[in-house]
């Protein structure tokens, strides 16, 4: 396990991709409030858990500097807003989630408020007080009912998905929750999986306000993890699959943001662009090796200060260059 570094309040919440918030320029709102997870799935695309090899750091942020600055975004953004739990690791590390998914909830202007998770710790008596929380969707990656490939896919030996499986149907029969079965697709290993889910998700009743599948395709990225001989699926052959399980199973599996009514939404303005240089303040250590977590003087965005050689110490003040500003998610390089 990694160190994790505690974000308080003096560390602005915008900026990181690995912890606070993300405006993409919709109604919906990521709210990251720990890196971690207890998984280290073979495809995982941010590298996490405990067989990363390229994280060095792992973040938890207070819950009421994220409160606050979740409101206000909310309040920036209107109304019908989607507060979306995400992370880069598993929401339910958070030791606080309840709270968080509680006062998410009744923030005003939030509509909806869901959580992605791969269930590893989840139970019956959390899912209950997750609901009541006002927890309004669970989008729960679950990979394959075979137990011996689910462990595997999830490359960890405790990982049993038939408790799982007991859980989610739990939650999609008892509780006001909606559930979304979200498995990743890896060709090749779980494809004869894919239509067994389907038949799962059908026979416990997800998907009562939304669909009930969100089959994602299996994505490489630079820095995450790549199964052994696994080649990514095209965007075609992809959507021929799901077009071809639609019309066997008689439901919606090619789903659009449409159908979760997220729409365009004035975004957090981004105040710097690409190339331009600026001093700022280290203030702790970066998420994944060669890196280090600054804030810009003003106190207004994170940045990540990447291809670093030697640790930089907290404090210390340098001029770094912009290198990505997507999103207002800052990447910059010494200058
Ligand atoms: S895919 Fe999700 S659950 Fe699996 S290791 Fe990555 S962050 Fe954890």
């Amino acid at each position: 396990m990694k160190p994790v570094f505690r974000i308080g309040g003096d560390i602005p919440l915008v900026g990181c991709l690995a912890f606070g918030l993300i405006d993409r320029g919709t109604n919906l709102i990521q709210v990251r409030p720990s890196s971690l997870c207890p998984l280290s799935c073979i495809f995982c695309s941010t590298d996490a858990g405990p067989k990363s090899l390229r994280r060095q750091t792992e973040y938890v942020v207070d819950l009421e500097p994220l409160l606050e600055a979740f409101r206000r975004l909310a309040a920036f953004k209107g109304g019908r807003i989607e507060a979306h739990i995400d992370t880069v690791g598993d929401p339910l590390t958070y030791p606080r989630i309840v709270e968080l998914v509680e006062a998410l909830s009744q923030t005003p202007g939030v509509s909806v408020v869901s959580m992605q998770s791969r269930g590893y710790l989840l139970t019956e008596r959390l899912a209950e007080e997750l609901s009541e929380a006002g927890l309004s969707r669970l989008n729960l990656s679950i990979d394959a009912l075979n137990s011996e490939l689910a462990s595997k896919l999830a490359d960890t030996p405790t990982y049993k998905v038939e408790r799982i499986l007991g859980v989610a149907e739990h939650l999609a029969r008892n509780t006001r929750t909606d559930l979304l079965i979200a498995p990743v697709w890896v060709p090749g290993l779980n494809d004869g999986e894919i239509p067994k889910i389907i038949e799962f998700a059908l026979k416990i009743g997800a998907g009562k306000r939304w669909p009930p599948l969100g089959i994602q395709r299996l994505e490489i990225h630079k820095r995450g993890r790549k199964p052994k001989g696994v080649k990514a699926q095209s965007w075609r052959s992809f959507y021929a699959e799901l077009r071809r399980l639609e019309k066997a199973y008689g439901v919606k599996l090619v789903i659009s943001r449409e159908d979760f009514d997220i729409h365009p939404r004035p975004m957090l303005p981004i105040p710097y662009r690409i190339g331009q240089r600026l001093r700022v303040r280290v203030v702790g250590p970066g998420w994944f090796k060669g890196e280090a977590l600054a804030s810009t003087l003003d106190g207004q965005r994170s940045l990540t200060i990447v291809g670093l050689r030697e640790p930089l110490p907290p404090g210390l003040e340098v001029h770094v260059k912009i290198l990505r500003c997507k999103h207002n998610i800052l990447l910059a390089e010494p200058a």
